[in-house]
């Protein structure tokens, strides 16, 4: 026992756990300095309706432009702020960003909407409404139907009914919402039935195999009959190849994003990008050749 007792106390003083403790408090605070000096960035990435060859909205992906380390993906640092106040920080300014941006855009005459993935520790705020009410107030030129909030499929499940609270205000100031990584987190059909979200999203590991793995193939088809029955809309992410794009549309999916369509890229890339994908966009025509 004593000797329990010694082990414990020894750990409170455990210089490698202390060590660490200051580490997570640097980062920590380097992020806050990156958001202070405008290091983060937002890339957007197309959807498209790749039957009409039509852009159909744009969703925005943070990046860090860190002076020494160069373009930081979100995964690398996300992560050490998910369950800090800092990812409210951050996602309110990834929020006032994209507001910017539809507003932009409108003025130019590509009125986009724009989705904005919110973390769930920022998604469960108990005044999350308010604050984006406050966020769409100050940005009265960008409408808040343009704005859509992609929420995680397992975050979504958490707390369904205040969730669902959530949600269902939002969308009352005209916001509309995707489950995102659809097919990972378990939903069972009744609690798919009291999420109002109007898109699903089948998230990409599905979509990478499904032209070898005949499981992933059932999920998407799956997922995809999902959609219709409750009258939502359904994205595919990830679509790299135009082999899967055109099976997706043979399934019935109505927008697809992917590498194979467009990559993720600065805003001031996108009119060249939608030019260009007018201009050549092919799959509509393979459609008819390939699929008969
Ligand atoms: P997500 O929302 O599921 O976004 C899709 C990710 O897949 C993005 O990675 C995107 O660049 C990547 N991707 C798109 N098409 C393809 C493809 O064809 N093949 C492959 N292999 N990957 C593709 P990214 O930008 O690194 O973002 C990763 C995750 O970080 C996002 O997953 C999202 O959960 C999170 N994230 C990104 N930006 C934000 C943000 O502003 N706020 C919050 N809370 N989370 C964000
Ligand atoms: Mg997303
Ligand atoms: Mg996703
Ligand atoms: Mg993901």
């Amino acid at each position: 026992q004593a000797k329990q007792m010694g082990r414990n106390r020894y750990q409170l003083f455990d210089p490698e756990a202390a060590n660490a403790m200051q580490s997570r408090h640097r980062e920590l605070e380097r992020i806050r300095q990156a958001l202070q000096h405008g290091e983060f960035q937002l890339y957007y990435q197309p959807k498209v309706d790749m039957r009409l060859g039509q852009v159909v909205g744009m969703e925005a992906l943070i990046r860090w432009r860190h002076p020494e380390r160069g373009l930081v993906p979100p995964l690398q640092f996300l992560p050490l702020i998910e369950a800090s106040p800092l990812i409210v920080e951050v996602g309110e300014w990834v929020l006032h960003e994209a507001l910017g941006q539809i507003r932009q855009w409108c003025a130019e005459g590509r009125p986009l909407t724009i989705s904005v993935n919110i973390a769930a520790h920022h998604f469960q705020q108990r005044d999350f409404v308010l604050r984006l009410q406050t966020i769409l107030a100050e940005h009265p030129e960008a409408t808040p139907r343009l704005l859509e909030l992609e929420i995680l499929e397992s975050a979504a499940l958490e707390d369904i009914q205040s969730v669902r609270g959530i949600m269902t205000a939002c969308q009352a100031m005209g916001v509309r919402f995707a489950l995102d990584d659809f097919g990972t987190g378990y939903s069972s059909l009744s609690y798919l039935k009291q999420l109002p979200a109007e898109t699903l999203k089948i998230d990409q590991s599905f979509v990478r195999n499904m032209l070898e793995d005949s499981e992933d193939l059932a999920i998407i088809e799956g997922v995809i009959g999902l959609a219709k029955v409750f009258r939502k809309e359904v994205i595919a992410e990830g679509v790299e190849t135009p082999e899967q794009g055109l099976l997706l549309m043979r399934f019935g999916c109505d927008h697809a994003q992917g590498y194979g369509i467009g990559r993720p890229m600065p805003a001031e890339q996108i009119p060249a990008w939608m030019d260009e994908f007018a201009t050549n966009w092919q799959w509509n025509l393979w459609t008819d050749q390939h699929l008969n």
